[in-house]
């Protein structure tokens, strides 16, 4: 997947299709996006070391500086009703996420369910109970991680998201990442996976192995849904798991 700004324009592939009047146009729409977010600098692919990706040192020096929790209520007020994307139309409930707002573990999955669009919470249904049997076994309470998801609003009939609503979205899980600066992240699955990392290696061969979102070490793994589906698997989203461990204690 190329990299997507808020207004929609893939900064990989679709320049040409616009004049230069359009692509400026959007572009200060993009930016003024971000701006509202609160971004002090875009969150662009291929920054570079000296691109201002930061290192979980710095990140970690976030936690200090900014009051998360004063944040986060700031971000959501900027969310408000949202209705930047068609997914707005279906939904019940934005599903903002939840957490302590200085986690050291993030999780990131794909987007509401029935459950989390009745409750207004994340992975509260049977895939949200596995995963709190896994963050249990990783020795943590579900209180002690951020749960968050790419998307806010349920697709309907839990259908994948689209490419034009993930770019929509995206900027609000990662202004949430850039709140928590959490010290690793695990996405749950290709969706999560795909947008935060843009990239489009299948699930399969991404998890296991860390990759790096701004300077945090990311582990993509399967999604508890799948891992629901396919139980045999569970023993490799363990494996990433205690990677995951050994990664927060410093290793
Ligand atoms: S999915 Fe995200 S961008 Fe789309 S309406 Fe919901 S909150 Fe807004």
């Amino acid at each position: 997947m190329g990299r997507i700004d808020a207004a929609g324009i893939s900064c990989h592939c679709k320049i040409t299709m616009y004049d230069r009047s359009e692509v400026k146009e959007r572009l200060r729409k993009a930016l003024e996006f971000y701006r509202e977010l609160g971004f002090e600098y875009l969150p662009v692919e291929n920054a570079g070391a000296a691109g201002g990706r930061r290192t979980v040192e710095e990140a970690r020096a976030g936690h200090i500086r900014k009051d998360g929790d004063e944040e986060l209520k700031s971000l959501r007020a900027v969310i408000g009703d949202c209705r930047r994307c068609r997914l707005s139309e279906g939904r019940r409930n934005i599903v903002f996420g939840e957490g302590p707002p200085h986690a050291a573990l993030m999780f990131i999955g794909e987007g509401p369910g029935r459950d989390e669009d009745i409750q207004g919470r994340p992975f509260v249904g049977d895939a949200g109970k596995l995963l709190t049997k896994l963050i249990a076994k990783m020795g943590m309470k579900r209180e002690d991680v951020y749960i968050a998801n790419i998307i806010k609003c349920r697709p309907p009939l839990n259908r994948n998201p689209q490419e034009d609503e993930i770019a929509a979205c995206l900027p609000f899980v990662e202004k949430q990442i850039e709140i928590i600066s959490p010290s690793v992240i695990v996405c749950l699955g290709k969706v999560s996976a795909h947008a935060l990392l843009g990239t489009d290696i299948p699930i399969s061969r991404l998890r296991g192995a860390f990759l790096q979102y701004r300077g945090i070490p990311v582990m993509p793994t399967f999604h508890p849904a799948y891992l629901l589906r396919n139980p045999r698997d569970k023993w490799l989203t363990w494996d990433d798991m205690q990677k995951v461990l050994e990664k927060m204690k410093g290793g």
